[in-house]
């Protein structure tokens, strides 16, 4: 018996995306912005619909039946995200509002009360902001130092410069498992077992990781992994951060008020357990139950086959750009995700945005949140076109022709 996996079907997949069905500016929507924020499928919105329309009140404190069923769908969600990234236990699940909220409560929970003068976090030339000023407010709070290992032309991390910079003083090393800016996939393993070698502490940044492989925090070995829903095809306003039991334990919390608490009296506040210590208010419940619906919609395309699809269309987009006058990718290491930012000469990528938008081509410019990396390849921007599980190759022709548009008017 054969056990071929079968043919990824994107028509199939693209039905599930009704957004995908519309017209803008006279053309098909072609979406290839899926790195900023990626499309729900029907099976996210109706279970969000669903909870909504049937289960909502509020999570934890009532002893209603509504209350009840939505502590049951937000705790579900929770178990369903523990499976997704295969953590230990729910304890080490902590619902945030995406990746940022994530690095900031490491930020401020973790290393803003152990890190001192001498002790130095580490993170690389290509991290997106929000892997670079929640540490620089440490470092101002505490006086601890940041380092950044360098980046190459090719937009990879220098392994062994990192390495050197990686001493006994490092305490925490934080970096992207994968760059938005640029689509580098970092080796993760490896900087996870020097960091740890060194008496490190590791933070991933898996925002744009998560849509393009599967997660293992345990296999990865990593302390924390951050990442937020809207990238995976769930709702915004809702993401998750892992943190190994015992640091989340040792840790204080950082917001106060309901929920994570356990007693409360004007003298003094006792705090609740894990991982509610670190959920002050009431919660995004709804966006939490799309997550469940978004983890579920993706596990059930299968991860890999996902992932392949769009490596093809990488490759394909890669090829068919580099023939393009003029057009210079930025970013081009040997083991990227879906993502391709380039430059045209003599268009600035704004305006490259905006005749592509006018073709109904949707891509993204700008600084991407990665301002060092346009220093560092000395532009002011780049244009981008990332891929999602609904992009097809017509979609790359698309591209490709609204490109050749571009080149027509800026000559
Ligand atoms: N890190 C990376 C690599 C990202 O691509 C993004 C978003 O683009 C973020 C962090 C921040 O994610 P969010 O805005 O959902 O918190």
């Amino acid at each position: 018996m054969s056990t071929a996996a079968a043919p990824f079907d994107v028509t199939r997949v693209r039905r599930d995306f009704p957004i995908l069905a519309q017209h803008v500016n006279g053309h098909p929507l072609v979406y290839l912005d899926s790195a900023a924020s990626g499309q729900r499928p029907n099976a996210v919105l109706r279970a969000v619909e669903r909870y909504e329309t049937h289960h909502h009140s509020n999570v934890h404190r009532g002893v209603h039946a509504l209350s009840q069923a939505a502590t049951e769908a937000f705790e579900g969600a929770r178990e369903r995200a523990r499976r997704f990234l295969n953590a230990r236990s729910r304890r080490e699940i902590v619902f945030v509002r995406g990746t940022t909220e994530g690095i900031n409560l490491v930020a401020q929970a973790f290393a803003r009360p152990r890190f001192g003068p001498g002790d130095e976090i580490l993170i690389t030339g290509l991290e997106h902001h929000a892997n670079i000023v929640p540490w620089q407010m440490v470092c101002e709070q505490t006086g601890c130092t940041l380092k950044v290992a360098p980046i190459d032309r090719r937009g990879e991390l220098d392994l062994d410069r990192f390495l050197r910079q990686l001493t006994a003083r490092t305490r925490l090393v934080a970096v992207a498992h994968v760059s938005n800016a640029l689509g580098t996939v970092l080796p993760v393993e490896r900087i996870v077992e020097a960091a740890h070698s060194c008496g490190a502490l590791v933070l991933l940044d898996g925002a744009q990781a998560v849509p393009h492989t599967a997660i293992d925090v345990q296999a990865l070995g990593c302390d924390f992994y951050a990442f937020s829903g809207h990238k995976l095809y769930g709702p915004t306003g809702i993401g998750v951060l892992f943190g190994r039991e015992e640091l989340l334990e040792e840790m204080p919390p950082w917001q106060g008020g309901g929920d994570m608490i356990r007693t409360v009296s004007f003298e003094k506040s006792t705090y609740n357990d894990l991982p509610w210590k670190f959920e002050a208010g009431t919660p995004n419940i709804s966006g939490a139950v799309g997550l469940a619906a978004a983890m579920d919609y993706l596990e059930g395309l299968d991860i890999e086959a996902v992932a392949a699809h769009e490596q093809r269309l990488l490759a394909l987009a890669t090829a068919e750009l580099s023939r393009i006058p003029g057009l210079e990718i930025i970013g081009t290491a040997a083991h990227k995700a879906a993502v391709l930012s380039f430059t045209l000469r003599g268009c600035h990528p704004h305006d490259l945005g905006t005749i592509l938008d006018s073709e109904g081509v949707a891509i993204r410019t700008g600084h991407h949140c990665a301002m060092p990396v346009m220093t560092f390849f000395d532009i002011p921007a780049t244009a981008r076109a990332s891929f999602g599980c609904y992009n097809t190759e017509a979609d790359v022709d698309a591209l490709v022709a609204a490109l050749g548009k571009a080149r027509e008017v800026f000559g």
